[in-house]
């Protein structure tokens, strides 16, 4: 079987594809391509709609990664059947701030230049974990530099380049004990202006300036050489950003 076409690799606005039930298994449904993007890299997996031909719904309550390069979405309700066309449609205001939220954590990544060791993202609020030690790292700082760069209004564009070329150049991977994802040999590398270029797979916004203004709500102190730093928006007074 084929893998599944991943369009927001190429396309992370579209919130609505037409695709083919491939696979089925408990809960859940394989398709030939999609817009949902399968959890994975500290971003969590699309949510939305399903809708068959005959019109029926039923909510998609997760995206996972499978097999051979398949994209299983988890139904709450009746399967359909292998071969029958469906639309999915995300939903857009979620997967929206996690775009958002995914950018903001390349930011962060770029004000604290040291080994990222793990992360997290909801729509709400994001996390890195650094392998640095001391107490130096500044929340008030932090916050600036990377509210700065939204206001820049960046461009984030997507490169793809081979495995060698990476393992040629180390120093792009931030990211500590996880391989980068490679596509037929092939490296996605996401760039964000001249600060920043990184491998990551997940879905970002188009410029920084579509991120909403954001806060360092925390640096935790989780050992020697661990500092988590969570970021999370900004109170808008309009009740709009969570
Ligand atoms: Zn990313």
């Amino acid at each position: 079987m084929s893998a599944t076409v991943r369009q927001f690799d190429h396309a992370p606005y579209q919130h609505v594809i037409t695709a083919e039930v491939r696979a089925v298994a408990e809960h859940a449904v394989a398709v030939d391509c999609t817009v949902f993007y399968p959890c994975g890299g500290g971003q969590m997996g699309d949510t939305g709609m399903l809708r068959d031909e005959a019109g029926h719904s039923m909510p998609v309550v997760d995206t996972v990664k499978g097999e051979q390069g398949l994209i299983w979405h988890r139904l709450d309700g009746e399967l359909p059947a292998v071969g029958a066309r469906v639309e999915l449609e995300l939903d857009w205001a979620r997967r929206y701030r996690l775009m958002q939220m995914h950018t903001a954590m390349h930011l962060l990544s770029v004000a604290v230049p040291f080994p990222v060791t793990g992360g997290q993202m909801t729509p709400d609020k994001g996390r890195l974990d650094f392998d640095v030690a001391g107490d130096a790292l500044d929340k008030a700082a932090i916050t600036e530099r990377i509210n700065g760069w939204i206001t820049e209004d960046l461009p984030v564009s997507v490169e793809w380049i081979t495995a060698e070329a990476l393992a040629a150049n180390p120093e792009l991977v931030k990211t500590v004990g996880v391989a980068p994802p490679t596509d037929g040999g092939q490296v996605r590398l996401v760039c964000i202006g001249e600060i920043d270029r990184q491998p990551c797979g997940g879905t970002h916004v188009a410029r920084t300036g579509e991120i909403a203004p954001i806060t360092v709500k925390s640096i935790k102190n989780r050992g020697a050489r661990n500092r988590r730093i969570t970021l999370e928006w900004q109170p808008t007074g309009e009740g709009g950003t969570s």
